[in-house]
């Protein structure tokens, strides 16, 4: 099938940027989602050959419908817009600053997947890839071993926000399962990106992003519902 076609929302810059430019290269035509039209329009033609920019903010029903509408497959969507605006514990943070990483990195991927369905269904091997974290790891989260766990840091907005991805991740395998719709979440790693400008020693994001295009063109006999890093590593729910 060399017709493929694929979404990356938040693919103006980051690792969304990076997974749209490797599927490209992979031959999809391949829709690179950005809220701001100007950035997507201008990475598009950066990334360059079947680029196309497509205006969605994840937020925003009225963008996302307008979107929606643009496409009529779609083999891949990869949800990974996100924010980690604050990094306070759950003591100081505020409920808006949960609810607004929440309307992005959670609800935001519900209401995109809900209206690609339709794309997504007109495709022999649909493919939803969810950029999830380690840090929503409630197993990492709990292993004071781990670099990952809570006392390492990140703000409990941020990481509930991604277990709650992961929670909506085997979800949406189970109910998209006898419709071939495979879903699988992965954790990137910590890398150096806008997102972690925080944190330093980051890794490089082109090597994150070649773990969701894996996820993003599975094969039939591939899996769905599991949880895994970008070297496809499973990581504990
Ligand atoms: P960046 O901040 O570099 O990129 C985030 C992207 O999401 C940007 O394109 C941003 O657009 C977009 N975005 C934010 N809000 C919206 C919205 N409402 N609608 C559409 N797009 C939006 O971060 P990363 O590349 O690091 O993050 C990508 C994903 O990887 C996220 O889900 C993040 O949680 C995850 N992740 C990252 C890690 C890291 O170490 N970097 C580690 C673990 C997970 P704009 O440019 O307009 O702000």
């Amino acid at each position: 099938m060399n017709d493929r076609t694929a979404l990356v929302t938040g693919a103006n810059k980051g690792i969304g940027r990076h997974i749209a430019q490797q599927l490209v290269a992979a031959g999809l035509t391949v829709y690179v989602g950005a809220r701001d039209a100007e950035r997507g329009r201008r990475a598009a033609e950066e990334i360059g050959g079947t680029a196309r920019p497509l205006t969605l903010d994840v937020t925003d029903p009225d963008s996302i419908a307008r979107a929606a509408a643009q496409v009529d497959r779609l083999d891949a969507l990869v949800n990974n817009a996100g924010i980690s605006p604050d990094l306070d514990p759950p003591t100081t943070a505020s409920v808006e600053d949960f609810r607004r990483t929440y309307e992005t990195n959670v609800f935001g991927v519900v209401e995109v997947t809900n209206a690609f369905l339709p794309a997504l269904r007109r495709s022999p091997q649909p493919r939803i890839v969810n950029i999830s974290s380690g840090t929503g790891s409630l197993g990492l989260s709990a292993d004071p071993g781990s670099p990952f766990a809570v006392s390492q840091g990140s703000g409990a907005a941020y990481r509930s926000s991604k277990t709650a991805l992961n929670a909506l991740t085997l979800f949406y395998a189970q109910t998209l399962q006898d419709a071939g719709v495979k879903v699988n979440a992965m954790a990137p790693g910590r890398r150096d990106t806008d997102l972690n400008a925080a944190a330093a020693g980051g890794g490089d994001p082109a090597e994150a992003a070649e773990g969701a295009v894996r996820l993003a063109l599975l094969p039939d006999d591939g899996p769905t519902g599991t949880f895994v890093s970008w070297d496809g590593t499973p990581v504990p729910w």
